[in-house]
This record gives C-alpha cells, structure tokens and sequence, in this order.
C-alpha cells in the first residue's frame, strides 16, 4: 500500500487535475478517475440497494455466496460510471460509495466527492423466457439501452498466445460455465418484452467475441448476428432501428451483406490499441489473422456503407503504456495515439475510449493504469477531433453507452 500511495503523490490529485482543466466537465473526470482506480462499497451503502428497484450484479458469480453489488453508478448530471468488477483498478486506492447526510456518495479516503445513485433495474428483468431461463440472463440493460452478447467466448483464445493481452473473456467464460451462445427465442422474446417499458430505450446493442469460422473467416460471425437483428427488426417498422454492433473487422463483402440484410444503423470494430507495433504485441490474435493496416482499412469501408458518423472503433485507453513494450511516458504515447485517431476521423471513423480495466484473469493483471491527467488529456483530445471533423458522436454518447468520457464531452 505504501509504494501505491508514493505513485499516487508523483501524480496530481482528483481536485487539481479538476482545477488544472477547467474547460472539461468536473463530472468526466470523476468518472476516468473512479474507473481508473475501481470503486468499492461501504455497508451502509449497500444497505441503500433496493432488490425491487436497482440494477445489481453478484461478484462472484453465485447468488447463494455472494451479496448484491449495484451493477453501477449515475451522477447528477446524467453520467454513468460503469464501474464493472474490478475493486481496486491497476492497483490504486479505490473510491469508497458510502453514507452521508442520508446521501449515496462517492468518497475518496474519507471525503465527500459527489452525490451518486444507483441504476434503475429494468421491467423485464423479473421475467422469464418460455425456456424459463430469467430475462436478466439474456439481455443485460444500460440506463438507455438493451445489451445483448449472443456469442459469450472468442475464439482468438483458440490459439495459445493470441488473446488480447488486456482481456479476460476465456477466464470468464470458463469460470461461470456458461454456453458458448444465447438462444435466438430467448433473446427474441426478451427483446420484445423489454420494449414494453414505455420510453426506457433508445437502442439495441450487441457484441460478443470473435467467430473465425465460416466459408470466408468470419462468415460465422456475421451470419449469427443477422440472425439476431433480423429477429429483432421484427419489433420495428422502419428498415434501419436505432441499434450498434461491436463485432470484428468485417471485410468489405461482409460489411455489405450485414448491412443490407439487417436493419442494424451503426457498426463499431475495436482497433484497441492506436499504434502498429503496440497493437501487434498487445492483440497478436487480430494482428495475426487482420493486421493493423487491414483493420483500419475494413473501417473505411464501413464508413462507404453505414455512413459517417455511424461507425466507430474502440481503443482500451493506457494499454498503450503496459510493461514491458508499451510506451514508458504519457507525452509520447498521447501524441502517438492522438495522431493515429487523427487520421482515422480523416476517414470517417470516431474513435472512442474505454478505461483500461486491469482485468483478473487477463495477462496484464497487476499492470498500473496511467494518470488521472492522462485520462483527460486523452478524452478532450479525441472529443476535439470529433469536433474539428464534424463526426457526430451520438451511436456511442451518454445515453446509449455511457462508458466513454470522451463521448460525455460531446453533450456540452
Ligand atoms: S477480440 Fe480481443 S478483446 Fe475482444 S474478446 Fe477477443 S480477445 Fe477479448
């Protein structure tokens, strides 16, 4: 704790970093901040968890032994903190959720920071398919919008060494045994009961690992997910419906086909890592099977055939810097990143920012995420190049995902 503590005072606190970036919403911050080091609960605040009312997850996967953690957090002007699983993130000091002055408050080593609430649980959550499997099991919910991972492994874990060094999707699906796949029923009916909640959604989401089977590699993949949408069209009128896909880099034939058969409206490929040789070291399955340069391009051709403004692509932001082959300070690494997502918006393409969450499980486990400093830099960096290339930032904004602090900024 004491080395963790040295580290942290090398770095600005929350409130100078506030201070230091007065053009940047104190609510951004906050968030990059509680993701950046994980959030942990007091009882009394989890005293506060209503089982008929919030969002709540069961660390551990198993009801019986674990208690209910709300799933995550919303502040007062709207932001959602995802704060996932991870209790302390890259080994730092977590904020607390506590109890004061009959408030749920984010605190940071005994002082108030913020006010908090809890997510609001969705209706179809107390219900079951006709498979009598619970709905909750099938869709996960955001505050704006249904989650659907019809695909729950990827098979980049195939090969020995080929997962993203970050990821922690194959400990997962191993530890909680689930199947590979949803149910095309069950994720029909679950989808079309939860639309019956009156003004609760604005869009439909879906992802899942990669498929690398088919005629061509990926066919797999892009049929399962017109399978699904093709299923969930049925609840619209329109031939496009507010909807995202984050799936693998489709080739220009795949990206037509997917298009033209679905009604999906936008389509995200996660380049993860902004810089060739990082991304080679750090997701060798998709540098071995795409490549850096194909990737980019695939997001190009996207851009010809959902349109600017409807395709974007992740990055995991400081993964960049892992040891031992990442960049070793924050200057060099936010210029290197910053001009590659440069060039992207060029073509169309928004790049959007997910905390690097140091996943148990994953092969980067006890790596230290960058400065708080870094997080904003890197936010207001990539809202600014949605704003110098006029790309609309509304597939992935607060409402609908609300996990990127970069996308907050474009409300203001
Ligand atoms: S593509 Fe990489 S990050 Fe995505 S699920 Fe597979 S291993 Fe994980």
């Amino acid at each position: 704790m004491a080395s963790v503590q040295r580290n942290r005072e090398r770095e600005l606190s929350l409130s100078e970093v506030i201070r230091k970036y007065p053009h940047v919403s104190p609510f951004v911050i906050i968030k990059a901040d509680v993701q950046r080091r994980g959030v942990s609960f007091s009882r009394a605040a989890l005293d506060r968890v209503d089982l008929a009312v919030h969002q709540v997850e069961y660390r551990g996967f198993s009801r019986e032994t674990t208690g209910a953690i709300p799933v995550s957090l919303m502040m007062r002007d709207g932001t959602s903190i995802l704060t996932g699983f991870t209790v302390n993130n890259g080994n730092r000091i977590p904020y607390i959720v506590d109890i004061a002055d009959d408030r749920i408050v984010l605190t940071d080593q005994g002082s108030v920071i913020e006010e908090v609430d809890y997510w609001e649980k969705p209706d179809y959550y107390s219900k079951e398919t006709s498979n009598h499997i619970p709905m909750w099991q099938i869709a996960m919910a955001r505050p704006q919008r249904i989650d659907l991972y019809p695909f729950q492994y990827c098979e980049f874990w195939d090969t020995p060494g080929q997962g993203c060094k970050y990821c922690s999707i194959a400990v997962t699906y191993k530890k909680a045994q689930k199947s590979k796949y949803i149910g095309l029923t069950d994720i029909a009916e679950t989808v079309r009961e939860a639309l019956k909640q009156p003004g609760r959604y604005m869009s439909v989401f879906l992802t899942g690992g990669s498929i690398l089977s088919g005629k061509e590699m990926l066919d797999d993949e892009v049929n399962l997910y017109i399978s699904v949408l093709r299923e969930i069209g049925k609840n619209f009128r329109t031939p496009k419906f507010p909807s995202q896909l984050i799936a693998t880099a489709f080739t220009k034939k795949q990206l037509k086909r997917l298009f033209e058969n679905t009604g999906l409206s936008s389509y995200t490929a996660d380049i993860e890592v902004l810089n060739k040789e990082k991304f080679e070291w750090i997701c060798p399955g998709k540098a071995a099977k795409i490549g850096y340069d194909e990737w980019k391009n695939r997001l190009y051709h996207a851009v010809d055939i959902f349109g600017a403004g409807n395709v974007n692509t992740g990055i995991v932001g400081g993964v960049e810097m892992a040891k031992p082959n990442g960049f070793t300070g924050e200057d060099e690494a936010l210029e290197a990143v910053l001009s590659e997502a440069e060039e992207l918006a060029k073509h169309g393409v928004s790049v959007v920012q997910c905390v690097w969450t140091v996943a148990e499980g994953s092969v980067f486990f006890n790596q230290k995420t960058p400065s708080l400093d870094y997080y904003v830099r890197l936010s207001y960096g990539l809202d600014q190049l949605r704003r110098k290339y006029r790309i609309n930032a509304d597939m992935d904004n607060y409402r609908r995902c609300g996990n990127h602090p970069d996308t907050d900024l474009s409300r203001i």
